[in-house]
């Protein structure tokens, strides 16, 4: 299937490894050029030479929590590519921590790497996906909004306020022509997964996700808006 998205450009944060990383490459291969910035200088270029196989890339280092930084993302995007369609706002997960062992430090951290880190990438992000009249943007979340995960509840806190906002804000954007979903990923193989503490089971393929990502990124995806679309292998149980 051609996803007609070719010559686009997109901007995908948090991407240097795992999700991130597999959309923007997905995003690559289907031609669209790609800003992608992680921390890590070292995996951030690794990634962007498997993207540039495809595509042209902006890799630009950064903590994608910093409250300046999606702004210079959306900035650099349009210095070096003239404009900016695609948007999957993406961050590091918070640390695993049981509900009434949180303290505020540890929720503020976590609503601002998880709630307002994808505020601000579209807000700064829209005027740009205006102007073209054409728009895509997904949010990286989790499984978790649908089945919270007791170990996880910084998590599940802070992805939970974003649907809601998301889910707002799609019905806002889509007379612009620009779609928002949420993308709500189970148990995949990557370095985040090992590190915390979940049940286990069947993990899904990075590469599935990043193939995912870029159909609901893809000119045929333009009625799929306000949706959360769980990749879970099953795994949660309920109805909603
Ligand atoms: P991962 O394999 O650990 O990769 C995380 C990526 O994000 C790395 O490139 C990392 O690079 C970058 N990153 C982390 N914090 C950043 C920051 N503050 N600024 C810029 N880049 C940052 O994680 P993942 O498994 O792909 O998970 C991605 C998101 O999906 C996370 O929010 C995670 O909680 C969520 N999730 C994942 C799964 C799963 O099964 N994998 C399931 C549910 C939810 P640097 O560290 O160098 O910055």
């Amino acid at each position: 299937m051609d996803l007609g998205i070719s010559g686009r450009v997109a901007l995908v944060t948090a991407a240097s490894k795992g999700l991130g990383r597999a959309s923007a490459v997905a995003l690559a291969r289907e031609g669209a050029n790609v800003v992608i910035c992680a921390r890590g200088a070292d995996a951030l270029a690794a990634a962007a030479a498997e993207a540039g196989a495809d595509a042209e890339v902006l890799a630009i280092p950064a903590d994608v929590t910093d409250p300046a930084v999606p702004a210079q993302l959306v900035a650099a995007a349009v210095e070096r590519f003239g404009r900016l369609d695609i948007v999957v706002a993406n961050a590091g997960g918070p640390p695993a921590a049981r509900s009434l062992e949180v303290d505020d430090d540890q929720l503020e951290a976590a609503l601002n790497a998880n709630l307002l880190t994808s505020v601000r990438l579209v807000r700064e992000a829209l005027p740009h996906l205006r102007a073209g009249g054409w728009g895509r943007i997904c949010c990286i979340t989790s499984s978790s909004i649908k089945q919270p995960i007791p170990s996880l509840a910084l998590s599940n806190t802070a992805r939970t306020a974003l649907w809601a906002w998301a889910k707002t804000a799609a019905a806002d954007l889509f007379a612009d022509g620009i779609t928002l979903n949420l993308i709500c990923p189970g148990s995949h193989a990557t370095d985040r997964m090992k590190a915390i503490s979940v049940p286990t089971g069947p993990m899904g393929d990075p590469d599935d996700f990043g193939r995912t990502v870029a159909f609901l990124c893809s000119e045929p995806a333009k009625f799929i808006s306000g949706s959360t679309l769980v990749i879970d292998g099953a795994r949660s149980v309920g109805l909603v």
